[in-house]
C-alpha cells in the first residue's frame, strides 16, 4: 500500500531573483516496508527532500502526503540527523521520555515504553546514563531510540551515521536494517555512501543536482538478509 506520495514537488528557498531552486520537479511513491536510500552530490536536494517529507518545510508547489494527509513532523514520522541533537545534561531515560511525553503516551506508560526502545536499540541498562557519558554510536542508539517513541510511520534519517567511526557505523547499518526489516517500517535514508546505499536499500533513487530531480530509481534485485 501506498505510504507516502509527493506530487508535482517543488522547492526553491528565498523569493524572486533571489530563489534557489532545490528540489524538483518531482513526483515520488513510497510503499510500506520500502527502505529507501537517496543518493546524490552535495547541493542535489537531499536534505530539503527529507526536510519536505518530515513537514518541516512546505512544498513551494505540489503535494506531500503520509498515508492520504500532510505529514506532522514528529508524530507521522521519526527523524534522526547526522548530530544526535539530544539533551546533553539530561539521562538516555529523560531523552526518550521527553519524546514519548511529546508523542502523547501516557505517564503510565512510559517506563514500559522506555525500557521496549532501549532494548530495541541495543541499549538495555543505560537508562540512567547521562548522554555527556556514552559514546557517540550509543548516542545516536539514543537518537533512533527517540525517532521510534512515535511509532511513526516513516523513519527519515539524513546521513546518521557519518560522523561515526566505521566499525561504529557497520554495526548501526546492521542494526538499522534488522529493525525496519523487522517492523516493516517504510524509511528513507539520505546518504554519501553507495556502499551504504546497497546495504540498506530495497531502493535507491539517485538525485542530480541543479535543481534536485530524480535521475534514477533502482530497485535492489536481492531482498536484504539479515533478520
Ligand atoms: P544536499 O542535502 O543534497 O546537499 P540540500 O537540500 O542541502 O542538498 O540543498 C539543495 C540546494 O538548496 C543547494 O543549492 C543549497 O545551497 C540550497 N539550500 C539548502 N538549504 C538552504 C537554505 N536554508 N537557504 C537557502 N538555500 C538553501
Ligand atoms: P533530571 O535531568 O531532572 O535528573 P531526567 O532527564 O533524568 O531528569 O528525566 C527527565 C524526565 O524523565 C523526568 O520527568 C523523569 O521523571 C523521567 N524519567 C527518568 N527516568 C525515567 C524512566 N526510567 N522511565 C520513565 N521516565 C523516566
Amino acid at each position: 500500500s501506498t505510504l507516502l506520495t509527493l506530487s508535482g514537488v517543488q522547492h526553491h528557498y528565498g523569493r524572486g531573483t533571489r530563489a534557489v531552486a532545490a528540489v524538483g520537479p518531482l513526483d515520488l511513491h513510497v510503499n510500506a516496508g520500502e527502505f529507501v536510500v537517496v543518493v546524490g552530490p552535495s547541493g542535489s536536494g537531499k536534505s530539503t527532500l527529507l526536510r519536505l517529507i518530515a513537514g518541516f518545510e512546505h512544498p513551494s508547489t505540489g503535494t506531500v502526503e503520509l498515508a492520504g494527509q500532510p505529514p506532522v513532523p514528529g508524530r507521522d514520522v521519526g527523524v534522526v540527523f547526522q548530530q544526535p541533537r539530544l539533551f546533553p545534561w539530561r539521562s538516555v531515560d529523560g531523552n526518550i521520555n521527553a519524546a514519548l511525553r511529546w508523542a502523547g503516551v501516557p505517564r503510565a506508560d512510559r517506563a514500559a515504553a522506555s525500557v521496549d526502545l532501549l532494548a530495541k536499540v541495543g541499549l538495555s541498562g543505560l537508562g540512567a546514563r547521562r548522554v555527556w557519558e556514552i559514546s557517540g554510536g550509543q548516542q545516536q542508539r539514543v537518537a533512533i531510540a527517540r525517532a521510534l517513541a512515535a511509532r511513526p510511520r516513516l523513519l527519515l534519517l539524513d546521513e546518521p551515521f557519518a560522523a561515526l567511526d566505521a566499525l561504529t557505523r557497520e554495526r548501526l547499518q546492521e542494526d538499522v536494517r534488522t529493525l525496519t526489516n523487522r517492523d516493516g517500517q517504510g524509511a528513507v535514508f539520505v546518504t554519501h555512501s553507495v556502499d551504504e546505499a546497497v546495504f540498506l536499500a530495497t531502493r535507491i533513487i539517485v538525485l542530480t543536482d541543479r535543481p534536485g530531480r530524480i535521475a534514477a530509481d533502482i530497485a535492489v534485485p536481492l531482498p536484504r538478509t539479515g533478520v
